[in-house]
């Protein structure tokens, strides 16, 4: 019996040896119909964040330009406790935030251990445009983004600062790494068949200072390929770098897996390397291919993730899981 596995290997091999044969099996997945305009993000503060990301790519604008846009509305909302400005500080009471972004020409820009501005996915956005680099980091970072513009803001609201000395009352300064798994990663296909994707987080509450997590790093939290797909993450980042969750996704896809399959293998290596501690442990994936497939895959039974198309007017999912 040719398990799909095999058959893939086999036709990756066979693709090798007879280069049009490679051509033969892409054109037979390409059906021709692509659903775009398409946005896909993570949790329930995606559906705002669709909403603004949708008015880019309905006007015809480039996904690049609407991913960042959508992204930053949880970015400013006080209220969202784990993006942006009023997200949950680090265990010494510093918001320290993290964000990446990455258009359908393999440029990407992030910025990782930043404190002090809003909307960091901006920032990210200007280091892959501005500078010669991808990534940039903590002071650095945050003189870059002075010198290019951004105000310099506290980000701790009174909310968020006092959940935080409650916390240290009893914590004995232990962090806390399960919950708050509450990430935006955003990914979207435009009009004309390109993809974009960003991903922005105050990380996990109470983290080491110092800590970054998978969202600023590409191939981990977010990861686009446009002749292919389009990937992100949201939950304990050390468990998405492990595997370098977003890249890996991306490359299942374009060895023939569905979105749906290509989240749930990735799920499935975090799985097999914490064996019984994967109960304690959320991750989720979302990926969107070519053709504006998408799926979504997560260890916990919670994930949900926002969708806007034509056809599905920025409705809330629930994401498939391991754990059901
Ligand atoms: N992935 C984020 C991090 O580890 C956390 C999250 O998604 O909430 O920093």
């Amino acid at each position: 019996m040719i398990t799909r596995r095999g058959f893939i290997k086999s036709s990756a091999l066979a693709a090798g040896l007879f280069p049009f044969l490679r051509k033969f099996n892409s054109d037979k997945t390409n059906t021709g119909n692509v659903t775009k305009p398409l946005v896909l993000s993570t949790w329930i503060f995606g559906i705002p964040a669709n909403k603004e990301a949708w008015r880019v790519l309905e006007a015809g604008g480039r996904a690049l330009d609407a991913v960042e846009a959508g992204v930053q509305i949880p970015e400013g909302d006080p209220n969202v406790s784990s993006v942006g400005y009023g997200g949950l500080p680090d265990r010494d009471g510093h918001v320290t935030l993290d964000s990446c972004i990455m258009d359908d020409g393999f440029n990407c820009g992030s910025v990782a251990f930043l404190e002090g501005i809003m909307h960091p996915i901006c920032v990210a956005r200007m280091v892959m445009e501005k500078t010669p680099h991808i990534m940039l980091v903590g002071e650095g970072a945050k003189q870059f983004a002075l010198q290019n513009g951004f105000r310099e803001e506290n980000l701790l609201t009174p909310q968020a600062e006092k959940k935080w000395k409650e916390w240290m009352k009893n914590s004995g300064y232990v962090p806390y790494g399960k919950d708050n798994h509450d990430t935006i990663g955003m990914i979207a296909i435009d009009k004309s068949g390109n993809l974009s994707g960003a991903c922005t987080t105050s990380g996990l509450k109470y983290k080491y200072h110092g800590r970054v997590g998978d969202s600023p790093i590409i191939g981990a939290a977010l990861y686009v390929n446009n002749d292919v797909g389009a990937a992100t993450a949201t939950g304990v980042g050390e468990e998405v770098i492990r595997i370098c969750g977003a890249h890996t996704i991306v490359e299942l896809m374009s060895n023939g897996y569905t979105p749906l399959d290509a989240c749930k293998a990735a799920v499935e290596r975090i799985i097999k390397i914490k064996k019984e501690n994967i109960k304690d442990i959320q991750v989720g994936f979302l990926a969107l291919n070519k053709h504006g497939e998408y799926g979504a895959y997560a260890v916990q039974n919670d994930f949900e993730y926002a969708v806007y198309s034509e056809t599905e007017n920025n409705i809330l999912k629930k994401s498939n899981s391991y754990f059901q």
